[in-house]
């Protein structure tokens, strides 16, 4: 039996080319681990047995003949199930999309694929992205493998819940206000937003497109520099993807760099709403943070406070503009066709075809976008937008990172909250803001985040990286 706790996606490889296991022995361990486990978790929505046996024969055939490996090659991974994998079913967790197979490969997939990653099947997340504990998926709830009372976070819960139960060794995972970060912390694994743009979105489907960015989410920092860095550049299907110039130092940071950091500690997030468990953690993270012989510097971000306010304007306008192909003609078969005309059919599909938390955005955003009040509300959101971009900016004129934890509560009991939407964004107050200013920013256990300049992630994972060797010491 293949090990699959002790598998990294650097040790997965090691092993194929040493040639200790088969890629084959490994897709089907997990596919049995699956098989066991998944029923009580909840982390898959579909699997693709067939595709995922057949690439790793592939991968064993160019072992034998000898070929050079990608780094990823043969890598099992997960995929959320809103990012596009051809020919897979592809839902965002909601009925509108029931029986949809998606007909391209996400930008990000084509670039996995041509490393030889191979992808064992499509995550379960909060219907469209929206929610922080994957309950309000049409299909079915996500249990935290810790403890399968606790929800894992979302709206990324089925990634990284695959991730932390060894259901697969790495998956992708999308963030618009947290959604990698947040369930990373509540499963305790590592979870990466990139720099807006550093990643392109072509084949995710949108939710804030202003805000959405794909990621890993992953067992160790080392890993989350190596699949970033795999997926990370310019794509022409996506008019915001940037040139990239990573280079090796994302997952093999060098000390002395990385001792020059000076790590900023914002006044704002150290206040009263933050969980007592949640402080002393972060009392004995900047203390190990010390002890790596890194400066650490009181700073403020004044507007952060206006953050959530201004996040739950801009993304329901961004999400109801884009949830308007969903009309529920296309795509997927219609969910009723008993219908009297075009209007009637929008009617019965949407209102059959979208969950509660969707509607409740779904008029939000067109309400904040209506002639009447788009200047009370959306346009005045994107300025306070820019005032919490212009608290980064002069930040980052005398720090390098930001560190804050990554979510203000530990993970609840499934059921708790879901029934109170505001409480649950409010929860979102130490993710949202590097979505709004597009900073790239990473959650590492015991659920702490380092946000970065644009395109730095080189810090992040530097720091990371180190941090993680000193608690695994
Ligand atoms: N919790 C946030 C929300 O519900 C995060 C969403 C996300 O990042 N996709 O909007």
């Amino acid at each position: 039996m293949v090990p699959l706790p002790k598998l990294t996606l650097k040790k997965f490889h090691d092993g194929l080319i040493n040639r200790e296991f088969k890629a084959r022995e490994v897709v089907e361990s997990y596919f049995k681990e699956i098989d066991k486990h998944d029923d009580k978790i909840g982390a898959y929505l579909s699997l693709d047995k067939e595709a995922a046996l057949l690439s790793a024969d592939e991968a064993d055939l160019r072992i034998k003949r000898g070929e050079r490996l990608d780094l990823l090659s043969a890598a099992p991974l997960a995929i959320k199930d809103n990012i596009l994998v051809k020919n897979t079913p592809t839902t965002a967790a909601s009925k509108v999309l029931e029986g949809y197979k998606a007909s391209y490969d996400a930008a990000v997939i084509k670039k996995l694929r041509s490393e030889g990653a191979i992808f064992l099947g499509k995550t379960n997340l909060d219907e469209f992205a929206c929610g922080s504990t994957t309950e309000s998926s049409a299909y079915k709830k996500t249990r935290n493998p810790h403890n399968t009372s606790l929800v894992p976070g979302g709206s990324s819960g089925g990634s990284a819940a695959a991730v932390a139960a060894n259901l697969c060794l790495a998956a992708l995972g999308s963030d618009t206000g947290g959604s990698i970060r947040q369930p990373a912390a509540f499963c305790e694994v590592v979870g990466l937003k990139p720099t807006y743009g550093a990643v392109s979105r072509s084949g995710l489907i949108a939710l804030g497109s202003s805000l959405d960015c794909i990621g890993p989410l992953t067992k160790t920092v080392e890993d989350a520099g190596i699949l970033f860095k795999s997926i990370a550049g310019v794509d022409s299907k996506d008019s915001t993807s940037r040139e990239t110039f990573y280079g090796d130092d994302l997952y093999r940071p060098k000390l002395e760099r990385v001792k020059e950091l000076v790590v900023g500690l914002p006044a704002e997030f150290a206040g009263a709403d933050i969980h007592p468990d949640i402080q002393s953690q972060m009392t004995e993270v900047v203390k190990n943070i010390k002890s790596l012989g890194i400066r650490t510097k009181s700073i403020s971000l004044p507007h952060v406070k206006y953050a959530i306010s201004c996040y739950y304007i801009i993304m329901p306008a961004e999400l109801s503009a884009n949830l308007s192909r969903f009309d529920g003609l296309r795509y997927a078969p219609l969910l009723d066709d008993d219908v009297k005309n075009l209007l009637d059919c929008y009617e019965k599909n949407r209102s059959l075809g979208f969950g509660k938390e969707i509607k409740r955005r779904l008029i939000l955003g067109a309400f904040v976008l209506s002639s009447g009040y788009y200047d009370a509300y959306y346009e005045k959101a994107q300025k306070v937008r820019s005032l919490i971009a212009d608290d980064f900016a002069r930040a980052y004129e005398e720090v390098d990172v930001i560190l804050t934890p990554t979510s203000p509560i530990p993970p609840f009991p499934l059921g708790k909250k879901v029934e109170d939407p505001m409480e649950l964004y409010f929860a979102d107050i130490m993710t949202i803001p590097a979505n709004l200013v597009g900073l790239p920013a990473i959650s590492i256990p015991p659920g702490f985040q380092l946000i970065g300049r644009h395109f730095k992630e080189a810090d992040i994972l530097g720091l990371g990286y180190y941090y993680e060797r000193l608690s695994n010491n």
